[in-house]
């Protein structure tokens, strides 16, 4: 079994500034039977980048596809056979940073693609301290303080605002989900932070700090009506 995967758009960004990120695609939330996602809410399910792509690409008359079933058998390993799940892990790594290398990228790793595990419990980032892992999260109070090589975004999602703000006093930017079309100009601040465009690279770990990364609503969440997506025009209009 392959764990990790590369070449979505975004990611081929992160080439053209030197680096190849691998991902690790799981079953979010309950998908697979086991939760990925503690913290998942009805409006971020809904629009979630599971079904993305070709992920989301379904035979007529058919719910799933070989891609979905990949990713419930790769989270039933997680939890059912950890050990080997992990072992595997840690040999794809290693294969992915001399794939890199030998490309003249830098190998960056973000293990919750589709997923919010606290990945920094399982020993895999520690395993490799002079290697970048990023990823997104909506849990708070994370213990990554130690981890120089782990970076975090916080998520905004539909009805987490306080730890939005908690994760803001914390010293995290926060990943927004604007509902503006592709391409038209990023609020210049949202939450009284300034808003960094973050559809520019996946490369979190690059980002400034003390800032929004904001995001341009993608595929299903373009008709999200959960609070999920932000509008921030109409917000200001009626400010
Ligand atoms: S927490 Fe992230 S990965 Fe999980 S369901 Fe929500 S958007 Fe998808």
């Amino acid at each position: 079994m392959k764990l990790l995967s590369t070449g979505n758009p975004k990611i081929l960004k992160g080439e053209k500034q030197g680096y190849m990120t691998y991902i690790l695609h799981l079953a979010p939330a309950d998908v697979s039977g086991y939760n990925t996602c503690p913290k998942a809410t009805a409006g971020c399910k809904a629009a979630c980048l599971n079904t993305a792509g070709r992920g989301g690409m379904f035979k007529r008359g058919e719910s799933t596809n070989v891609i979905q079933e990949a990713r419930k058998r790769k989270t039933r390993l997680f939890f059912e056979n950890r050990d080997v799940f992990l072992a595997i892990l840690e040999d794809d790594i290693c294969k992915a940073i001399k794939q890199a290398e030998k490309k003249g990228l830098i190998p960056v790793f973000r293990l919750n693609g589709t997923s919010d595990l606290a990945w920094e419990k399982y020993g895999i980032i520690q395993k490799f301290p002079n290697v970048q892992f990023y990823d997104y999260t909506k849990i708070l109070g994370r213990k990554v303080n130690g981890l120089a090589n782990y970076h975090l975004t916080f998520s905004a999602a539909d009805g987490n605002d306080a730890d939005v703000r908690k994760a803001i006093a914390q010293g995290y930017n926060v990943a927004t989900v604007f509902g503006i079309k592709k391409n038209s100009p990023m609020p210049k601040t949202y939450e009284g932070l300034p808003v960094f465009n973050g559809d520019d690279s996946d490369l979190r770990f690059l980002d400034p700090k003390g800032v929004v990364v904001g995001l341009y609503a993608k595929g299903k969440a373009k008709k999200d009506t959960s609070g999920f997506v932000k509008f921030p025009v109409i917000m200001m209009k009626a400010a």
